[in-house]
C-alpha cells in the first residue's frame, strides 16, 4: 500500500476510481493539498437512471472541497463522465464521494455537521474554513431531508409555542410531541397564529399522522391559536399551560411597576426581582427589594401579591381543589385591587384568566406533563446562540430541528 492508496481510503474512492496524483500547493495560503482522482481507462460506468454499465460519452472536470489534511485545505479534482445509455441517453454520472450538486465531499459534509451539532455555525465555519453561507446550505440540505423522514403516525398529543427569531420580530411556531422524553420537536414554521396550525395539519398528513388522532393540545392563551386548534383538532382536549398563566401575570406586575415608577421612586433591583422565576436565585439587592415591596403600600406590591397567589393554586392536588382555590383567588384579588388605573394590567390578566379558566384547569386532568412548553425556552435560547450572526426564520428553524427534533441519522439516504 503506498501513500496514494492511504489517501484514497480516507476519501471513499472505490473502483473504477483511483487516486492518480497528489500535490501540495505551497503558493496559496493556507497551503492546499490537491488530489486528482481518475477512472481506469475504458472503464464502464452505471447509467444514473437504469444502472446499466455504459461507456463514457465525454468527460468534464469538477472540484470538491475535502477534509483538511492537517492544517492544509484539500481539494479533489476528477474528470467525470457522461454515460451514453441506449435507453436513457447521455447523462452525467454520480460520483461515490459526493452527493449530486454538492461541491463538498461526503466526508467533509459529515465532519461539518458533527461540528454544527456542537457549536455555533459561525464558529464551525471558521474551523473548517468555509463561509457561513456555504455551511448553512449543507446543514439546511441534511436537516430538510431528515425532517422529511419524521414519522408522525403515532402522534396523539401536541404542544405548541411561539418564539421570536430576533427580539420582537420574525416569529416561528414550534410544535412538540408531548409524549417524547427528549427530541420533542416535530414541526417548526415561520409566523404565529392561525396559519401555522393549518401548516402543521398539512405536515401531519404528509407524515402519516391524522388530526382526529390528536387527543390533547397544550398551548398559550392566544385567541388565534385557540380558535384554529379547536377547528383543526376537534377531538382534542385543549390545555392552557401554567407557564403561560404565570407569564401573563408576571408581565402585568412589570407593567404596573413601570407605570408606578413614573410617579414614585422604586428600588432599582425590583425590576429583575419581579421578572425572575419564583424559584430563581435572587441577589441580596433583589431580595431586599422584594422584602421592602411586600411590606409597602405600593400598587406594584398589590400586583405582586396577586401574582404570588398563583403558586398556591398550582399546588392544588386535584381539579376540584384547584377550582376551589381559584374561586378564593379571584375573590381575594378583586378585594386587593384598588380602583387605580395603574392596576389595569392586572385587571386584564384576571379577566383573561377567567375566560380561559376551563382550559387552565384542564392541566389537573391532563395525562401529560405541562412543564414541556416551559422547557422549550432553554432550547430556543440555545438555537438562537447557534444561529448567531446569521439568524432568520429559516436558519433558526433549522437549528431548532437540529438540536431537538428526532432526526435520526442525518446521512441516511445520501
Ligand atoms: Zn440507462
Amino acid at each position: 500500500m503506498d501513500a496514494d492508496d492511504i489517501l484514497a481510503l480516507g476519501l471513499g474512492v472505490t473502483a473504477p476510481w483511483r487516486l492518480v496524483s497528489q500535490r501540495l500547493e505551497t503558493t496559496t495560503q493556507p497551503h492546499q493539498l490537491q488530489l486528482e482522482v481518475a477512472a481506469d481507462r475504458g472503464a464502464l460506468f452505471p447509467c444514473p437512471t437504469c444502472g446499466k454499465p455504459c461507456k463514457a460519452h465525454d468527460f468534464a472536470e469538477f472540484t470538491w472541497r475535502h477534509l483538511n489534511f492537517f492544517q492544509h485545505h484539500c481539494d479533489i479534482t476528477a474528470k467525470v463522465p457522461r454515460t451514453d445509455c441506449p435507453q436513457d441517453g447521455v447523462l452525467r454520472i454520480k460520483v461515490p464521494w459526493a452527493r449530486e450538486g454538492s461541491r463538498f465531499t461526503l466526508l467533509f459534509e459529515q465532519a461539518a455537521l458533527m461540528l454544527v451539532r456542537e457549536m455555533p455555525v459561525a464558529a464551525a465555519a471558521r474551523i473548517i474554513g468555509v463561509t457561513d453561507q456555504r455551511l448553512w446550505r449543507i446543514v439546511e440540505h441534511y436537516v430538510t431531508q431528515a425532517v422529511g423522514r419524521i414519522d408522525l403516525s403515532w402522534l396523539n398529543a401536541i404542544g405548541l409555542d411561539e418564539t421570536a427569531a430576533k427580539r420582537g420580530q420574525t416569529y416561528v411556531t414550534v410544535f412538540i410531541d408531548l409524549a417524547a422524553k427528549d427530541k420533542p420537536v416535530v414541526f417548526v414554521t415561520p409566523g404565529r397564529g392561525k396559519e401555522t396550525v393549518a401548516r402543521f395539519e398539512a405536515f401531519l398528513g404528509e407524515h402519516g399522522g391524522r388530526p382526529e388522532r390528536i387527543a390533547e393540545v397544550v398551548c398559550d392563551m392566544s385567541g388565534a391559536f385557540l380558535a384554529a386548534v379547536g377547528e383543526t383538532f376537534d377531538q382534542a382536549a385543549v390545555t392552557v399551560d401554567w407557564f403561560h398563566v404565570v407569564q401573563l401575570f408576571t408581565k402585568a406586575v412589570d407593567d404596573v411597576r413601570r407605570a408606578e415608577a413614573k410617579e414614585t421612586k422604586l428600588p432599582k433591583a425590583l425590576r429583575w426581582a419581579i421578572l425572575k422565576r419564583a424559584d430563581g436565585r435572587l441577589t441580596h439587592a433583589q431580595a431586599d427589594a422584594l422584602a421592602e415591596l411586600e411590606t409597602s403600600g405600593l400598587l406594584t406590591a398589590i400586583a405582586w401579591r396577586i401574582k404570588e397567589m398563583l403558586r398556591w393554586i398550582r399546588k392544588a392536588d386535584g381539579v376540584q381543589a384547584a377550582r376551589w382555590r381559584v374561586t378564593h383567588f379571584l375573590r381575594h384579588a378583586n378585594q386587593l385591587l384598588a380602583d387605580d388605573p395603574i392596576l389595569t394590567p392586572v385587571r386584564k390578566a384576571l379577566s383573561s384568566f377567567e375566560n380561559h379558566l376551563e382550559r387552565i384547569l384542564q392541566r389537573w386532568t391532563s395525562t401529560h406533563s405541562n412543564a414541556r412548553l416551559e422547557g422549550l425556552n432553554g432550547l430556543f435560547q440555545a438555537a438562537r446562540a447557534r444561529a448567531r450572526g446569521y439568524r432568520n426564520t429559516t436558519t433558526f428553524a433549522i437549528m431548532i430541528y437540529l438540536i431537538a427534533a428526532p432526526l435520526g441519522d442525518l446521512f441516511q439516504s445520501t
